[in-house]
């Protein structure tokens, strides 16, 4: 792996209210990293948002979850 972690970027981070346990990692976390996602490719009758958002563990960066429009 040669993953420049420094470099990665990270559009926002978010605090839990209340900790929680990464599914991957089994690592409490108190916060979520949010890096956006942007659409390169699409069929042309697609109605998905040109843009979105997916959260990572910010212990292991794996994704958890993410959604696309209308959270910001
Ligand atoms: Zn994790």
């Amino acid at each position: 792996m040669d993953q420049k972690m420094g470099e990665r970027e990270i559009e926002a981070e978010f605090t839990l209210e209340s900790a929680a346990v990464c599914p991957h990692c089994r690592e409490m976390i108190d916060s979520i990293q949010v890096v956006r996602i942007l659409r390169t490719k699409v069929n042309f009758v697609s109605s998905l948002p040109r843009r979105g958002q997916v959260m990572l563990c910010p212990k292991c960066q794996v994704i958890l979850t993410g959604s696309l429009g209308g959270l910001i």
